[in-house]
């Protein structure tokens, strides 16, 4: 491609990316299609030929956009909303063009300094102790499969070279997220290792049938080694005792996780700092900015006051990649699965810098106040419950009917395409999430979002 052929599709793609960030609203939040339609629409195999890019960004327009569910839209109120905020978009335009990976130092200081100097940014804006290292995954799952990969090191240092060994035990609330299941199940410990602690009235992990669930695992001869405690739990956004259930980590030596990957951002907030109560003593958290801190996807955070055991459960070294700055300099390949490493650190470092903390704590407080002001309405109206307490921005509620009345209104709210609203399951029941994060998202939106469940409630 010739620079002014690149220069000039590049202006018209920033322009387009700036019209899209501005208003989105004009696009439906879903698109009207079934599996396989975009398939059918696309040739089956590559051109001969290189193509005009003319050609490509007309199908990108006619063919691709009209595909997506638009999570930058703000009446995206499924799942964790998150923001491709303008300042993030433009780290991330860099990172590609700069393309560099950060497997060592030497191979981009840019990349491992700016993570190290943004890690320890978002550790203070947490409240985090300065001991605790940062380092930055693609996602929370990763995290906490990592997470999990130190426990066991520090349980069973053998583990490394010889395979797991048999009986090492895993605790987690039973609302916590199955990325803690699928890390057991990726560094071998297994499914059936993880103990599902029984939640409270309000989601929290029960600390007595933690405590009790260890006892009975050690009388049994078996090797309790981790427990992973939810900041924010995926469905409700519950908070799981943290002080209390790194008390129990620490007298049963078990390693302790903090899975904040959606609420631990809301700590910058002086008001929700008690969400980390007690994370200063675990030994690791993991907290996405791509959920709720206005970074583009993907750039997951994760904290660790044990970055020694980290190291240690991945640190493998081939001679190409040593360098004569090995033992001055940060690698961070030797603190990860991946070897090679995208330039993330660089969207944060220009989403922190443009925002401030005062900015982002500012957009924080006002989905605070949308989702508390929406709690607010379910609770008023008579045809309607709410299932479980709304800490932050995400109310969990259903229509006083049945599974079915509920299933079928989630289903005619989502095909007006006005909005994307996604459900889970509490105390056995189909329950309707209405999730507010997105950077955009208004009083008006919310407003007019709940006038339509409204509406379209039978
Ligand atoms: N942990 C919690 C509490 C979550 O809600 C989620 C996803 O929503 C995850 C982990 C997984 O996040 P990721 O998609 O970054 O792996």
């Amino acid at each position: 491609m010739q620079t002014e052929d690149f220069r000039s599709a590049a202006h018209e793609i920033v322009d387009w990316i700036a019209d899209y960030l501005e208003n989105p609203r004009d696009l439906p939040v879903l698109p009207d299609m079934q599996p396989g339609d975009l398939v059918s629409r696309l040739p089956g195999s590559a051109p001969e030929q290189g193509e005009p890019m003319g050609r490509i960004l007309e199908d990108f327009h006619k063919l691709i956009v009209p595909a997506v569910t638009h999570w930058n839209h703000p009446r995206f109120m499924a799942y964790f909303p998150s923001s491709a905020s303008p300042p993030g978009v433009l780290g991330e335009m860099l990172s590609a063009a700069l393309n560099t990976n950060a497997i060592v130092w030497k191979s981009s200081p840019a990349n491992t300094e700016l993570e190290m100097v943004t890690m320890g940014w978002l550790r203070q804006w947490l409240g985090l102790p300065e001991e605790f290292f940062g380092i930055i995954y693609d996602t929370a799952s990763v995290g906490t499969m990592h997470a999990i990969a130190a426990a066991r090191e520090m349980a069973d240092p053998e583990a490394r070279n010889k395979g797991a060994t048999r009986g090492l035990t895993l605790y987690a609330s039973q609302q916590a997220h199955s990325s803690v299941e699928k890390g057991a199940i990726a560094v071998g410990v297994g499914r059936e290792n993880v103990r599902k602690i029984p939640a409270d009235a309000e989601f929290r992990m029960r600390v007595d049938a933690l405590v009790e669930a260890i006892e009975t695992d050690r009388k049994a001869g078996l090797k309790p080694f981790c427990v992973v405690a939810t900041v924010g739990t995926t469905s409700s956004t519950s908070v799981d005792p943290v002080a209390e259930i790194v008390q129990v980590a620490e007298k049963y030596g078990l390693w302790c996780h903090v899975d904040a990957a959606y609420a631990g951002a809301a700590a910058i907030l002086p008001e929700c700092r008690w969400i980390l109560q007690g994370a200063e003593r675990a030994h690791s958290l993991v907290v996405n900015p791509h959920k709720w801190l206005l970074t583009p996807a993907d750039l997951s955070a994760f904290f660790t006051r044990r970055p020694d055991i980290l190291r240690r459960a991945f640190t493998l070294v081939p001679e190409y990649l040593r360098t004569s700055q090995d033992g001055k300099a940060t690698n961070f390949m030797d603190y990860s699965i991946a070897m090679g490493r995208r330039f993330r650190s660089l969207k944060l470092w220009f989403v922190m810098r443009s925002y401030g903390k005062e900015g982002v704590a500012e957009i924080l407080r006002r989905h605070i106040g949308m989702g508390q002001r929406i709690a607010a309405a379910v609770d008023a109206d008579q045809r309607f419950e709410r299932v479980s307490p709304t800490p932050f921005s995400v109310v969990c509620f259903r229509y006083k009917g049945s599974d079915e009345e509920n299933r079928a209104l989630l289903d005619r709210v989502n095909a007006t395409g006005k909005t994307f609203l996604s459900h889970t399951e509490l105390n056995g029941r189909f329950v309707i999430r209405f999730a507010i994060g997105n950077v955009g998202t208004t009083q008006q939106d919310v407003d007019e979002i709940w006038s339509l469940i409204q509406q379209l409630a039978p």
